[in-house]
């Protein structure tokens, strides 16, 4: 969807919000799992974050700010890799990435995905040990692979016949063996927003398993013996509540590797399943534990393997949004309010699309709350838009906020620390916003807020 649609679409939901938002909710209640576990409101009516008030981070680093609640990202670091103790936990980066995350995901064990030579620079700037990446992409270029190659990556994902050839070719030079995984598409339509669905078999990502292609990169991989095939890949999507889909893939990628062990005799060892699982943007989601998803998928993959006849591999996944997703929230400050008569009532706050694409891209949904006071107001149906040049400019289409909010106010969104600065944009030449970790009640900025003198530097005409 184009964001100058966005504004037909979201006039779809009813001039007064979807049918759930159409009781009026306590605006100054916080749902638990809507927020980083150290958040909690004070007596006096704000904000508070791994023991610091919002409104003093606020008046320190500027708003808008994303705010990462670091003890929240490392117990979700921790949930994954205790739940799926017997898989490796490969944090997907392209969520979010940079330094500080990249260290918080080492120090708690668990691996990486890039899928960029920027992500992989991330990585190994910050000093990410080589062999414990992953690296994905359905268009990684020569000097990518070959930067792969020379740190020493521990697996590639291979995605294309002709990435095969150039991979097979570069390997060949260097006398070099990449452990590899074959990525396959296995027709599996998740439960998802169309454009983050990635495992339906019209589409750029993987090898299509019904049309052989999967079969057939697997044995040529095989049968040329230059890189070394360690298992096979599925990632089924994104923002997933319903774990049938990953039953499907887990069957079907199974039968392949089964498949492959009766031609080519060769049973192999790893399985990663991706990632893709959902989290709650508002009071509606209800995700899985990371307890629950692991005990699903490693009885699918154990009844499975079982059927086939087949060895448990080693399996993997993928998490992005369920590690980093609810660890962060976006703190803006309101600036103009405008009141539609008997329709709705506009609050803008000092971002917008530029931090947070996803509502104009996915039609996402968020919440949002009051973080500087509670109130006695009346609870007001409010849309939270940004302040860029687009009227689908939306941060969140449908909330409750008092009736009193007033410019000043700050106003908290929470589940945006994926793929909300990693999506960041420039639009409007609007300086992209700093990422702030709290601990322990002390913060300290992990990503520096832009300033126009770096917008500056690149505009060298
Ligand atoms: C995006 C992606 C992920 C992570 O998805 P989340 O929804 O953030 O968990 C994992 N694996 C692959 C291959 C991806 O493209």
């Amino acid at each position: 969807m184009r964001a100058h649609e966005a504004g037909a679409l979201h006039g779809d939901l009813g001039t007064r919000g979807p049918a759930w938002l159409r009781a009026p909710q306590d605006v100054n209640a916080l749902v638990p799992q809507l927020w980083p576990r150290t958040v909690r409101r004070t007596p006096e009516g704000s904000l508070e974050v791994g023991g610091l008030d919002v409104t003093a981070l606020a008046q320190e680093h500027g708003t808008p700010a994303y705010v990462l609640d670091e003890a929240d990202l490392r117990a979700r670091c921790r949930d994954f890799q205790q739940a799926f103790a017997d898989a490796d936990v490969y944090y997907a980066g392209k969520s979010f990435l940079c330094k500080a995350v990249v260290r918080v995901v080492e120090e708690e064990g668990l691996f990486l995905d890039v899928c960029s030579g920027g992500e992989l620079a991330v990585a190994l700037a910050a000093g990410f040990p080589a062999e414990r990446i992953g690296f994905h992409g359905n268009n990684k270029s020569v000097s990518e692979l070959q930067r792969a190659l020379d740190a020493g990556v521990g697996r590639i994902v291979l995605d294309s016949f002709h990435e095969i050839a150039r991979l097979t070719e570069m390997s060949e030079e260097s006398g070099k063996k990449p452990q590899v995984l074959i990525r396959v598409t296995v027709g599996v339509e998740a439960h998802t927003h169309e454009f983050i669905a990635t495992a339906h078999e019209d589409q750029k990502f993987g090898f299509s398993l019904a049309g052989g292609a999967a079969f057939a990169a697997a044995a040529k991989v095989i049968d040329e013996g230059v890189l070394d095939l360690r298992g096979l890949h599925s990632h089924i999507g994104s923002q997933i509540f319903d774990t049938s889909g990953f039953e499907v893939a887990a069957r079907r990628i199974l039968e392949l590797q089964a498949q492959i062990r009766d031609a080519r005799g060769v049973e192999l060892p790893e399985l990663d399943l991706g990632g893709g699982f959902g989290i709650a943007y508002t009071t509606q989601d209800d995700p899985s534990t990371a307890g629950d998803l692991a005990k699903r998928i490693n009885k699918i993959v154990e009844s499975e393997c079982d059927a086939a006849s087949l060895r448990k591999p080693r399996l993997s996944i993928e998490p992005g949004r369920a590690i980093v997703g609810p660890a962060v929230f976006t703190l803006y400050e309101v600036g103009t309010i405008k009141d539609v008569d008997g329709i709705r009532t506009y609050v803008s706050v000092d971002g917008g699309m530029s931090d947070n694409i996803r509502t104009a891209l996915y039609d996402a949904s968020y919440s949002a709350t009051v973080a500087n006071r509670s109130s006695t107001a009346e609870p007001m149906l409010a849309r939270v838009v940004g302040k860029h040049c687009e009227s689908g400019d939306i941060v969140v289409k449908d909330e409750f906020l008092p009736a009193d909010v007033q410019p000043g106010d700050l106003v908290a969104v929470p589940g945006t620390g994926a793929y909300c600065r990693s999506m960041a944009s420039n639009y409007n030449h609007v300086p992209r916003p700093p990422v702030v970790a709290v601990r322990d009640g002390a913060a300290r900025v992990i990503v520096r807020r832009e300033t126009e003198d770096d917008l500056l530097a690149l505009d060298v005409g």
